[in-house]
């Protein structure tokens, strides 16, 4: 066979590849877009687990008409212009892949409104770079992105979905994640048309222990501390179990870098080091954390779905979370450790 160009669908089913696991990958990219737009209140209303149609409506800023194509298009992005930015990115995306991926493996409509405009307008992505011209249509400023029958076109990747029920689980975490890295963002998640989960926004300290509550259980904010921590450019805070919360399973550990979920080999090795001392060998620690630093001294170009980061300076990082943790976890005196409300 000749060397020749991939027709554009494919070229994007393969970015899909990447980045589009399952409806909950979808569900991630879309809250991601619309936590970038500015959004303060997202509703989330899936079918199936996400499998028939994910629906993601915010208030975010919007997508003037003659934009909509471009948002569909492959690398196009209004978050990055050169390298610069790109080295000191501190929105959630800048591939400019995630609408056109998605678009490719299944059938998407992206509907919007800007302030000012006489009307919103929608537009349906085809998987490649053409499109209709966008039609008029009612919308609220900010944006709705419907995506139904997601890899109706690819056998092979629908093959690998689970049940309903295993795909709204997914869709689930994605969705705790979020709230608990923007505790003063409005979620709500409706699955097959009754209410999933509904966090209005909280600002204040009392407000932001209840969302946590709910989504972690009242047992874990009844035994774990707020922690506040700053020094040489880095703010750690958050919730950190204590040594009595301890887990069999690493199964509640969130750790935020910028406002960003990661899974991080270096953060979770700096945790564990702080709580050696006091956990039994094979127990696990709960967390939810958030580091945040300097843009520039993070790299979040490392993987696709940027679960992953890098620290410039992985030291300086791993040794401020150790000794935050295990300063926290030292003054923590039998007597200081709160009582469980009765
Ligand atoms: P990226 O997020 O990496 O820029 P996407 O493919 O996810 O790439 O989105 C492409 C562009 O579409 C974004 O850069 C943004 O300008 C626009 N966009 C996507 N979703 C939204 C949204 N919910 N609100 C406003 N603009 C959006
Ligand atoms: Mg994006």
């Amino acid at each position: 066979m000749s060397i020749r160009e991939l027709p554009p669908q494919l070229i994007n089913q393969i970015a899909a590849g990447e980045v589009v696991e399952r409806p909950a990958s979808v569900v991630k990219e879309l809250l991601e877009n619309s936590l970038d737009a500015g959004a303060g209140q997202i509703r989330v209303d899936v079918e199936q687990g996400g499998m028939r149609r994910i629906r993601v409506r915010d208030d975010g800023r919007g997508i003037p008409r003659d934009e909509l194509a471009l948002a569909l298009r492959r690398h196009a992005t209004s978050k990055i212009a050169d390298l610069a930015d790109l080295e000191r990115v501190a929105s959630l995306g800048f591939r400019g892949e995630a609408l056109p991926s998605i678009a490719s493996v299944s059938r998407l409509t992206l509907t919007s409104a800007v302030a000012g405009a006489h009307s919103g307008w929608t537009l349906r992505g085809d998987g490649g770079d053409r499109f209709e011209d966008p039609e008029p249509a009612p919308h609220p400023v900010g944006t709705t992105v419907d995506v139904r029958d997601l890899f109706y076109n690819v056998p092979a990747r629908r093959k690998f979905l689970r049940t309903e029920r295993t795909e709204y689980g997914h869709l689930e975490e994605v969705i705790r994640r979020i709230a608990l890295s923007r505790p003063g963002l409005g979620l709500e998640l409706v699955h097959n048309g009754r209410s999933g989960l509904r966090l209005p926004p909280a600002t204040e300290a009392a407000a932001r222990d209840q969302r946590v509550a709910r989504i972690c259980g009242e047992p874990f904010i009844q035994q774990s501390v707020f922690l506040e921590q700053e020094g040489a450019g880095l703010r750690l805070w958050g919730w950190m179990g204590l040594p009595t919360f301890s887990r069999s399973q690493p199964d509640l550990q969130y750790f935020g870098v910028n406002g960003r979920m990661v899974r991080d080999r270096l953060v979770t090795h700096a945790v564990r080091q702080a709580y050696r001392d006091v956990l039994q060998h094979g127990r696990h620690p709960a967390y939810v954390l958030f580091l945040e630093l300097d843009p520039a001294l993070v790299d979040v170009n490392a993987h696709p779905a940027k679960h992953e980061v890098r620290f410039r300076d992985a030291r300086l990082v791993h040794d401020f979370l150790f000794r935050s943790l295990h300063r926290a976890l030292a003054e923590l005196r039998p007597g200081a450790v709160p009582a469980p409300a009765a």
